[in-house]
């Protein structure tokens, strides 16, 4: 399953004609892997080891370069810090006020939301966003011992 992805995301990746650099690639690799909605610096200090010559900043470059190429979103929760999603279909997110982890859900019915919207406002909606938060089951297990 998370073969297919990359390779498919590889794939993208070529067709827009951006250059597979191996950071690019390794960035891409943990994206479509870890399903965590890493932070920039997440991912940095994941592939540190592997090139000790990479600083946050090309981290944010090889994102930026994926963002446009629309092969991951940037989630912003209005802390400094961006979370990166290379699920890009559309899903809605629950996040755990505990610790933080960011977990993908669907929920169709959910997109009578927009033409409602469109209705009652007159705006031409984009996209809309939702998040439930509370606490993850591991959150919880580890609180009860
Ligand atoms: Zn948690
Ligand atoms: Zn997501």
């Amino acid at each position: 399953m998370s073969d297919h992805r990359l390779q498919d995301a590889i794939d993208t990746l070529k067709e827009s004609g951006v250059r597979i650099t191996p950071q690019r690639h390794a960035v891409l690799e943990y994206l479509v892997e870890s399903m965590s909605h890493p932070t920039a610096d997440d991912i940095y200090k994941a592939l540190e080891h592997k090139f000790p010559n990479m600083s946050v900043a090309t981290v944010y470059n090889n994102l930026r370069v994926l963002r446009e190429i629309g092969l991951v979103r940037e989630l912003t929760y209005g802390d400094s810090s961006s979370r990166f999603d290379c699920n890009t279909s559309d899903h809605y997110h629950a996040i755990c006020e505990s610790c933080g982890k960011i977990v993908d859900f669907h929920y169709p019915r959910l997109d009578e939301v927009e033409s409602l919207a469109e209705q009652v406002t007159g705006f031409h909606v984009s996209h809309h966003r939702m998040e439930v938060y509370g606490t993850c089951s591991e959150c919880r297990s580890k609180a009860a011992h």
